[in-house]
């Protein structure tokens, strides 16, 4: 396995590949680092690297990790699926949530979101694929979230993530996210957004052909996860 400095590297380079063949300004790319299942250690060694956001799945598990690194200046991303009763510590110890699909969770997050701190940066998940069993809000239901979204005091809302059906083929995963960039561009009216989220270790090429501003890397960072 190559070393965290070597994999990081590595990373930093796809982006900056990918944004030069693409036309996309390479700043306007945001590297955010999946730690999921990593220690604190990692996470720590990452940021010595200059490696300042991390994106976690698992509250719990997150929340053990702040504790541990209290004392690094590190931008913390929530990315996993939310119940209702985790909201308040979401809403208290993260920058950003990409993972709202829902009104009751992002109002519950505005709510509790403490007034010392900024507003809590916000991103709709989108169900591009019309699974049921997914998480992410259906196309069809986007622009009325989104509309309530904006109206919530203590949350800003600032583009939209998707996790689409994995593929190897680039132009389905193109496609995909050129879905999601048409749904942001449809919500222009309504609000200024900034944020596309999408695009991870085996489809990051595509998210940044097709305007990701960013992308949640893990596994080509850390190395392949033991559990998931
Ligand atoms: C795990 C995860 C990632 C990172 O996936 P990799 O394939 O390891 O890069 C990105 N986004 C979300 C929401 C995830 O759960």
């Amino acid at each position: 396995m190559p070393s965290l400095n070597d994999a990081l590297i590595h990373v930093q380079q796809q982006i900056h590949i990918a944004a030069k063949k693409h036309g996309r300004p390479e700043e306007d790319i945001h590297l955010l680092a999946v730690s999921k299942t990593q220690p604190a250690e990692t996470i720590a060694a990452a940021f010595a690297l200059g490696q300042t956001a991390f994106g976690e799945n698992y509250l719990q598990e997150a929340r053990e990790k702040q504790e541990a690194l209290a004392h690094l200046p590190i931008e913390w991303h929530f990315i996993g699926p939310i119940q209702s009763n985790k909201t308040r510590e979401i809403a208290e110890h993260f920058s950003w949530v990409h993972s709202v699909d829902r009104l009751k969770i992002v109002t519950r997050l505005s709510q509790q979101r403490p007034v010392h701190l900024p507003p809590l940066n916000i991103c709709l998940q989108v169900n591009l694929d019309d699974e049921t069993s997914k998480s992410g809000v259906a196309l069809q239901e986007l622009e009325q979230l989104a509309i309530a979204t904006i109206q919530l005091p203590n949350v800003k809302l600032r583009g939209l993530m998707a996790i689409p059906k994995k593929t190897t083929d680039i132009t389905q995963q193109r496609a995909a996210f050129a879905t999601l960039a048409r749904s942001l561009k449809q919500l222009s009216s309504i609000a200024l957004l900034d944020t596309l989220s999408m695009g991870m270790s085996n489809d990051m090429e595509a998210a940044i052909a097709e305007g990701a501003t960013i992308v949640r890397v893990g596994s080509a960072i850390f190395g392949a996860r033991k559990s998931q």
